[in-house]
């Protein structure tokens, strides 16, 4: 993909950039391991006063730095700034709680005394999508780099003047040289970065093919990975549920970020009970939704990310659509300049269709009707992904099976998934594998080092 800034509003290419020669990817490399031999060494303090000035920065530019993410990839701009202030809110989690959640752990030994260390590993490249253009970057950064490793980004060709924002800012920050680079590269010189001996590990958030890819090349060069894949999530309402907010709150899961969230509700099954009500609280919501240009604050609905993506979306809604199922509202692009498609809702969704067996990127859900909670649950894990599951319900005999047979690395009961730092995000089955935040997520990227101090026996000495 070419490396390049093009305004999804309008279709103009804003700024192109030639990707990183041979020579520049060994000087980042280079610079990378040198970088580590003293970050590593920082006392969490200091890792943590630079972290908490990265948080500065971002709040402090949040407005200028939301008009980039809008700009390169779409999203309406209240949204943008707001991603800002949530990677400002990552950096200041991780400066507070890193050096607790790394603190050595003492672990009873008949002999002698022994502890978990808890110590960097190197440099880590991280592998980006464009859709959270700053918080995907951050999610892994923050935790990274308190940890004492340092990294490397290859971000989405379509962001990358949201990539070398994102060093600039680590760099103004006070982070030295080489502790966190951009490399503007495009996807086929991943693989090599991962055979370089410097490189540690590797994180990678993006789709199922990219996933399977980055895993494979790994597992070759045996480097640890973290990887976060899409998701077709479903979004469950029992009769006993609130019924109202449970529509509200299912246009915003699923249109949210121009409908390309890898956590949107995808997949929206609700029970026959209360399905007329539902159906026409939610029809109604995404009908009236402001679809526009997404610099505009009143904008609800930008366009996707790139013509590729809308093309892609719009395929798979008319194969949808010609194997049977009906189109509720929407259902087609909207011709003009930029890559809109209109929020779309679809029904009666045909065995084996798109809209059954794959992700669709954008603003489109589709609904299925149900009989009761044991169907509503297959049909929940009727997918080959395991991200996020919404579940709607009064009654708690319902939650607690919710929460025990949804396949999902996460399930939230009356509310819509959310990523938030003190929350292991991450999924199961071909969502990826791996988390990340809290305190899992740091953990990710350590050497968990067992230390044993022996005592001779019969010893009087003392070992602390
Ligand atoms: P993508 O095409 O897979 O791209 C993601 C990143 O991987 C980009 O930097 C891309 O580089 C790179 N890439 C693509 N193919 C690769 C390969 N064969 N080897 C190495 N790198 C490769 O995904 P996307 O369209 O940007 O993002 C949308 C997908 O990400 C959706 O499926 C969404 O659900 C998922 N997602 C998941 C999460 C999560 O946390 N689970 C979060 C957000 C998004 P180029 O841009 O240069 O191709």
């Amino acid at each position: 993909m070419t490396i390049a800034t093009i305004n999804p509003a309008t279709g103009e290419t804003v700024k192109t950039f030639e990707p990183a020669s041979d020579r520049d990817i060994e000087q980042v490399l280079a610079k990378a391991a040198s970088a580590y031999r003293a970050h590593r060494r920082l006392p969490f303090a200091e890792r943590a006063a630079l972290m908490n000035r990265a948080a500065d920065i971002l709040e402090e530019e949040k407005n200028e730095l939301g008009k980039l993410m809008t700009l390169e990839m779409g999203k309406p701009i209240a949204a943008a700034i707001a991603e800002a202030d949530k990677c400002a809110s990552a950096c200041r989690y991780y400066a507070e709680r890193a050096e607790t959640f790394l603190a050595d752990e003492n672990i009873v030994v008949k002999d002698g005394r022994a502890w978990i260390a808890f110590q960097p590993i190197g440099p880590v490249l991280a592998v980006m999508p464009w859709n959270f253009p700053f918080w995907q970057v951050f999610r892994f950064a923050a935790p990274a780099l308190m940890a004492g490793n340092v990294g490397i980004l290859k971000h989405a060709s379509n962001v990358p003047q949201c990539a070398l924002a994102i060093a600039d800012i680590f760099k103004r920050a006070g982070f030295a040289d080489g502790v966190f680079q951009t490399l503007l590269v495009e996807s086929s010189a991943v693989a090599a970065l991962i055979a370089d001996s410097r490189i540690a590990a590797v994180t990678l958030t993006g789709s199922e093919g990219a996933g399977r890819s980055v895993a494979s090349t790994a597992g070759k060069n045996l480097k640890k990975t973290v990887i976060e894949l899409g998701g077709s999530d479903p979004f469950i309402v029992m009769p006993s549920a609130d019924v109202a907010a449970a529509a509200k709150t299912a246009v915003t899961a699923r249109m949210i970020n121009n409908g390309q969230s890898c956590i949107a509700a995808k997949r929206f099954i609700v029970h026959e009970k209360i399905y007329d009500d539902f159906m026409k609280r939610f029809v109604g919501g995404v009908a009236a939704l402001r679809v526009g240009d997404p610099m505009d604050a009143k904008t609800q609905v930008g366009p996707l990310a790139t013509a590729q993506i809308r093309d892609d979306l719009e395929k798979q809604v008319s194969a949808t659509v010609t194997d049977g199922a009906r189109v509720l509202t929407g259902g087609k692009r909207i011709d003009g300049r930029g890559f809109y498609f209109q929020p779309t809702v679809l029904s009666e969704i045909p065995a084996g269709s798109a809209a059954e067996s794959e992700e669709l990127f954008g603003p489109v859900a589709s609904v299925w009707k149900v009989d009761s909670i044991d169907a509503a649950i297959e049909r929940a894990n009727g997918t080959s992904f395991g991200l996020g599951a919404s579940a709607w319900t009064e009654d708690a005999e319902e939650r607690e099976q919710f929460v025990r047979e949804i396949e999902a690395g996460l399930v939230f009961i009356n509310g819509m998934v959310a990523s938030e730092p003190a929350l292991p995000f991450g999924g199961v089955k071909s969502s990826g594998y791996g988390r990340e935040l809290s305190e899992f997520g740091i953990r990710e990227f350590v050497n968990i080092k067992s230390v044993k101090l022996s005592v001779p026996q019969g010893s009087e000495r003392k070992t602390e």
